[in-house]
Formats: C-alpha cells, structure tokens, sequence
C-alpha cells in the first residue's frame, strides 16, 4: 500500500554552488514553457505516472512536487500533473499537497494557480537571509525576495508554509544564524527546516572550500548553531520532530514522514527514488536517460528489474531512518532478523552512546514505557532507543555508523 507520491521537479534558474541535485539549468527568464524541455519533461513525467501500477485501494495522503524548483512550472502544469495523479492513483480530500517554491521564481497568479489547482503547503528555499551570504551561495534569490515571497502567499490563501534555512555557509557567523533565526521566526512560518551546508564532491564548493576551515564555519561553530537552533525554536513553539526539522503542533510534514517511517511511496522523475514493495528505484539523472528510462518501462508494462531489498537491509534502513525520529527504535525488528548474536552484537556497539548521553533507553515491561539509566549492554527486544536532543541529533552520524557497522558484520547474508 503506498499513499505518498513524489514529483521530482528538476529546473532551476541556474546552479547553487553547494548543490549535486539532479537539475537542468534553464536560466534566468524561463518559467512553465509551453515547448522546449520543460514541456517535454512534463510530457514523460505524464507517461510514467500513466504505466506505474498502483500499489493499494486507498487514495494519495500526500503528494510532494520537490526540485529543482517546482514554482518554475506554469500553472496549468501543476493542474495537468496533480490530475493524472488523481485520475491514477486517486488523491484524498484532505491530503497534503506541497510544491517546493524558490522566492524571486513566482508571482501572486501562479501562488494563487497552485492553490485553486490543490497546492495547501509551499516549502521555500530561503537558506540565509544577508545578500552577502545568499550571493556566496550562488542562489538566484535576495533578501528582499524572501519576504516578498511570503507575502504572496498569505495573498493567495498558503498559511501552511515551510522555510529552508542552512547552517554552516561561507562567511556565516553565529550571530548571522541568531539573526536569520529570529527573522524566520518573525515571518511566522509553520514548519523550518534547518540544513547543516555538507560539501558535496563535484559541486562548486569542493573545488573552494575544505570543511571546518574558513571561510567555512568552524566545526564547533556549526555545532553551536544547531544547538542555537533548537533552542530558539522549541523555545517559539515548534516541535523538534525529527533531526532537520521543526514544526508548530499538527503541522509536521506528512510526507516526509512516510520516508523516516520507511513506508511505501512513488517517486517520479528525474533523479526520483521510489519505494514500493521494497524495491527501491532510482530514476537516472540526465534528461537523456530519464526519457530511455521512461521508454523502457512503457515496453515492460510498468515494470522495473532492480532488486528486492534483502530483509537485514530493511531493518538497517528502518533504524537509521527511525533514529532520526524522537520517537527512536524498536529493537524487535533488530532481534528478529539477527537474533540473540546480533542484538548482543548491537547493544555493544551503541552502549558507549548511552553511557555518554547521546543514546537514551526506554524500557517497555506490561506495556508501561519507561526510561532507565542503562548498567549492562543487553538490551532486550522489548526496548526502545532513542537520540537525546539536541547532543544525540547532533551526533546522530556517529551513532549510527556505529550501530550500521554492529549489524553489518552480523549481516545474515
Ligand atoms: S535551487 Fe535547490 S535544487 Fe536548484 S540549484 Fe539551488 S539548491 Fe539545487
């Protein structure tokens, strides 16, 4: 059963520098053309929404256009997609529709358009709120845009909106992150997400910058920032829901939650990644090989050849998505597919991040939940784990090595 349906977007004024997505630049005047390679992407997009099977009886809960930059697509594009999308696979009367929007890239018609065609949640690349920093970023968009773009959208009815920021930029300081924060607090956003900048090998940064040397942040100065971050935010009201990611009660994104719960959903598009049946499919990153791709499923009857993920690699992929959730981990599923051996093998490997404090327990005895201070490193398959915030999340990728590592070299293959 899949109720969550991805749509890769992949245009973009032109490349910022940190970026490695799948993308086509299309410059800076281009928007929702009629013919030309947008049009033509949207036409393949159309065709590979027409052949995917549908997986399940139960409507879309959430459709997400992500980029790229979704609000470069016309309006009647978004229409056109969202109702094959609904004439394929139906889409509830109350699901969560997001487009991923760019400020500087629309206008009050096309926020109104996506609206009346069933967009209710927008996601904006802010990132930074200085030109200084935007500029060294090699965004298309300035200060002002951002909150011309808000503006906008309370115009055309889109309270439920979503800002990007990025920590950790060149010549980004951490009063510029305090200030950014109370700015993006201000303009009273539902939901934040926070980045941490990573430099991507192949992008404009890995040719300029090494991590953690200047002009790049310190690396305690982005850890700073983190902590910044969730305290100013959790202190404004937000929920700290999952390690990027912030928002007001009842306005978490649906969406991405189906991702960090491991749960079926379609992607389409270039560079998309779907999930179904546990095969998950990557789609190729070129216009070129996207359109082949497309071609060569049409051929099969909407079937893919790639393989079906393994048992032991779904836990490993459960627990790393689920240890990026306050909520944390079930250690059964651990227990049922490595048994004994690898649970023991597991306990090990994560008991110095319990005794550090970055690894929280909870005992479930009687269906009573209960945090204990752990003194041996058996853990039982009853009990639950979870990152502490903010230091766990702020770790989150030492932890989870570790417990990859403790699985791996108990693999069941
Ligand atoms: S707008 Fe987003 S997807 Fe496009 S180049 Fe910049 S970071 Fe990449």
């Amino acid at each position: 059963m899949a109720i969550s349906a991805y749509v890769h977007i992949p245009f973009c004024r032109r490349r910022c520098f940190y970026c490695d997505f799948a993308i086509t630049v299309v410059g800076a005047k281009r928007r929702g053309d009629t013919s030309g390679t947008m049009a033509q992407y949207v036409e393949t997009l159309l065709k590979e929404i027409a052949v995917t099977p549908v997986l399940g009886s139960e409507p879309l809960k959430t459709v997400y256009f992500g980029g790229g930059t979704p609000s470069l697509l016309s309006v009647t594009q978004v229409e056109v997609i969202l109702g094959a999308i609904a004439h394929k696979f139906g889409i509830a009367p109350n699901a969560e529709i997001t487009l991923e929007m760019d400020p500087a890239t629309f206008e009050l018609d096309h926020a109104k358009g996506y609206q009346a065609a069933g967009v209710n949640r927008v996601s904006l690349g802010v990132q930074a709120f200085r030109d200084e920093l935007l500029a060294a970023a090699g965004r298309f968009h300035r200060r002002q845009d951002i909150f011309r773009a808000v503006e906008l959208l309370r115009q055309a009815g889109i309270e439920n909106f979503s800002l990007d920021l990025m920590s950790g930029l060149p010549h980004q300081t951490v009063q510029d992150w305090e200030e950014a924060l109370s700015e993006a607090i201000a303009l009273q956003p539902q939901h934040l997400s926070i980045y941490d900048l990573i430099v991507e090998p192949q992008t404009a940064f890995s040719r300029y910058f090494i991590p953690g040397q200047a002009p790049l942040p310190s690396d305690s100065d982005t850890a700073k920032m983190y902590r910044i971050a969730q305290a100013t935010l959790t202190a404004s009201g937000y929920e700290h829901y999952e390690i990027c990611n912030y928002a007001k009660p009842g306005r978490a994104s649906q969406h991405n939650l189906t991702y960090w719960r491991c749960e079926s959903n379609y992607g389409f598009g270039m560079g998309a990644t779907s999930y179904l049946n546990h095969q998950r499919i990557d789609r190729p990153r070129t216009q070129k090989s996207y359109r082949a791709w497309v071609e060569a499923l049409i051929q099969n009857g909407g079937r893919t050849k790639d393989p079906v993920i393994e048992p032991d690699e779904q836990v490993v992929e459960t627990i790393m998505m689920g240890l990026r959730l306050p909520s944390g981990i079930k250690l059964k599923g651990v227990h049922e597919v490595y048994g004994e051996k690898g649970l023991r093998e597991f306990s090990k490997a994560i008991a110095p991040h319990l005794q550090n404090g970055w690894l929280i327990l909870d005992a479930v005895s009687s269906g009573i939940e209960s945090t204990i201070n752990p003194r041996s490193t058996d853990l039982k398959s009853t009990d639950c784990v979870r990152l502490s915030d903010p230091e766990g999340f702020l770790m989150s990728n030492v932890v989870i090595t570790d417990a990859f590592n403790a699985l791996d070299s108990t693999s069941t293959r």
